[in-house]
């Protein structure tokens, strides 16, 4: 019998925010106590300790809250038949994944085709000083919308999003309400990232 112990880890890195994959073969990780795999960026990476039969765990730097989260991973459910998808704990985003390599990749080009397909309707990547930033900050006001956290001054919360090259512009629909979330580098992602709820005020501000 042939058991594929071959395992794929997908994680955001902390300091690009690009998803970077790792092949991990447990037999090899298990050996060894301990385990850094670095980003291609070269500036984050996340750390791979065992911790018992096929448990794992891995400390990560959160690209989101800035802290650090430590997951803790039973292989033995992801090896073939799944995958796992860790978040972190205070913003909600999706941080790591672990399981079959197949499903891994899928799930990583899933959400890299929703950037594809923000790419195409805008007709070309450079539109955005950083489509990935614009992306990911985009999504986040949609989750903070969701749970009813963006609102206006006057109330309302119907709220008009206007893209900018390097912000997103948020417009009260009944009011002049604005508030401005930049959105050109990784600095700005973090503190979107961060935020619970975003107020539009007659007064221009930021968040
Ligand atoms: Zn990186
Ligand atoms: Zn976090
Ligand atoms: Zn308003």
């Amino acid at each position: 019998m042939i058991i594929d112990t071959g395992m794929t880890i997908a994680y955001k890195c902390s300091s690009c925010g690009t998803y970077e994959f790792f092949n991990a073969s447990l037999f090899r990780l298990t050996r060894k106590k301990n385990y850094c795999l670095t980003c291609r960026c070269k500036r984050s990476g996340i750390a791979i300790s065992e911790k018992g039969y096929l448990k794992l765990s891995v400390r990560m730097h959160c690209i989101a809250c800035g802290n650090e989260h430590v997951f803790d991973i039973d292989a033995k459910e992801f090896i073939n038949k799944g995958i796992g998808v860790f978040y972190c704990p205070r913003t909600g985003i999706q941080l790591c994944f672990v399981g079959n390599d197949i499903l891994v990749r899928q799930k990583i080009d899933t959400l890299e085709k929703e950037l594809d397909e923000m790419i195409d309707t805008f007709g070309y990547e450079s539109y955005f000083k950083n489509t990935r930033v614009m992306f990911d900050s985009l999504n986040r006001i949609h989750d903070i919308a969701e749970q009813g956290n963006l609102v206006c001054e006057c109330g309302c919360s119907d709220i008009e999003l206007i893209l900018l090259s390097d912000r997103i512009q948020l417009k009260c629909s009944k009011c002049p309400g604005i508030n401005v979330i930049h959105a050109a580098s990784n600095e700005d992602l973090k503190d979107i990232l961060k935020v619970q709820q975003i107020f539009l005020s007659r007064l221009q501000n930021t968040i």
